[in-house]
Formats: C-alpha cells, sequence, structure tokens
C-alpha cells in the first residue's frame, strides 16, 4: 500500500495511526517496532485510512473554496461566541438542574466541546457559525457530563430528557463539522 507516513516511537505497547487535520497519516508505534510491522499493521487499517482521508481532503477542499477564516473574522466569531454561548449554557443549565463551573470559549481545530471533572466547561468558538440546533447539542452534551463523565448509555438517555434531536445533530456534525475545522489555517 503506498501511504506516506509519520512515525513517532516511544515506549508504548501498540501501534496506532491517526490522520492529522492536514491530512498527515501519524503512527505511534513501540520503541524497536519494524518497518515490516508497521506495513503489516497499516495494511489493517487501509480501508479506514483512506475513508478518512478522503473525508479529509473533500473538507479541505470545500474549506478552501469558502475561504479561510481571516483574523478579523475569527475576532468577530469569537466575540459572538461570548454573547451567545454562556447565556444559552445558563438555559440549559437551569432546564436540566445541572450546575457548571467556568466556561472558556477558543477556537480550536480538533474538538467542538469538553467538561472538566471540576464542572468547567470549554467551547469552540467555531460552533456560532453553525446552525443554532448544534451549538444547542454541543451545550447539552457538554452540561450532561456533569452527571456522566463518559458517553455511556445513561448519558445519551439524560441528554434525551433535555434534547431529544440530539442523534440528527450529532450526525449533522459527523458529517460537516470538519469543514468548519478546516476553514482556520
Ligand atoms: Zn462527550
Amino acid at each position: 500500500m503506498q501511504i506516506t507516513y509519520e512515525i513517532h516511537y516511544s515506549r508504548r505497547r501498540s501501534i496506532s495511526v491517526s490522520i492529522k487535520p492536514d491530512c498527515r497519516v501519524f503512527v505511534k508505534a513501540p520503541i524497536g517496532t519494524t518497518e515490516s510491522a508497521i506495513c503489516d499493521f497499516l495494511t489493517t487499517k487501509k480501508t479506514w485510512i483512506t475513508k478518512h482521508l478522503e473525508k479529509q481532503e473533500s473538507e479541505s477542499e470545500k474549506a478552501k473554496a469558502l475561504g479561510y477564516l481571516t483574523a478579523d473574522e475569527i475576532k468577530q466569531i469569537k466575540k459572538q461566541a461570548h454573547r451567545i454561548i454562556p447565556e444559552l449554557v445558563e438555559y440549559y443549565s437551569k432546564l436540566s438542574g445541572i450546575t457548571y463551573g467556568k466556561i472558556a470559549i477558543r477556537l480550536q481545530r480538533t474538538c467542538w466541546g469538553s467538561c472538566s471533572a471540576r464542572g468547567n466547561l470549554n467551547f469552540n468558538c467555531l460552533l456560532v457559525l453553525m446552525p443554532q440546533e448544534i451549538l444547542d447539542s454541543i451545550v447539552i452534551h457538554e452540561l450532561c457530563h456533569r452527571r456522566h463523565m463518559n458517553h455511556s448509555k445513561a448519558f445519551y438517555e439524560e441528554i434525551d430528557k433535555y434534547f431529544p434531536d440530539y442523534k440528527r445533530c450529532n450526525k449533522w456534525l459527523k458529517e460537516n463539522g470538519g469543514v468548519y475545522l478546516s476553514r482556520v489555517k
């Protein structure tokens, strides 16, 4: 298989592969792993790699067509996010009775939101570019992590109580979210 990859050796037990937002294939392997062992591993992952590379390439093409976000646009997006997101968190907090700590809003290239053990919530400002219900779904997702710090069935049942449309939004984000991330240079 013809795949160009970067390799990082460390004291780990198994080989793993990931694809970076700029389409680089990144392999992590235990120190001393032979090239043929890595090749064998990549061959078993060929379908996965090809699928993800294709998805990411089409995303960066779409992003290029839309244009990369300028520093000024990013500034405006952050401003808007600071105006909208805390209010939305407060709304869903009241609705669900779930409390939270601090809210941080950042520009991120890899994730939409997160929730710390202390209940501090972190959101990607790019969410404000998406349809409103997508932003809602991420807010409720992170709040529900206050009750379940995992993605268990119970966690999704909790979400379902306050946001029954969650599955559809999650699917939308999986299909379309990458393009938004790719617009950041
Ligand atoms: Zn989560």
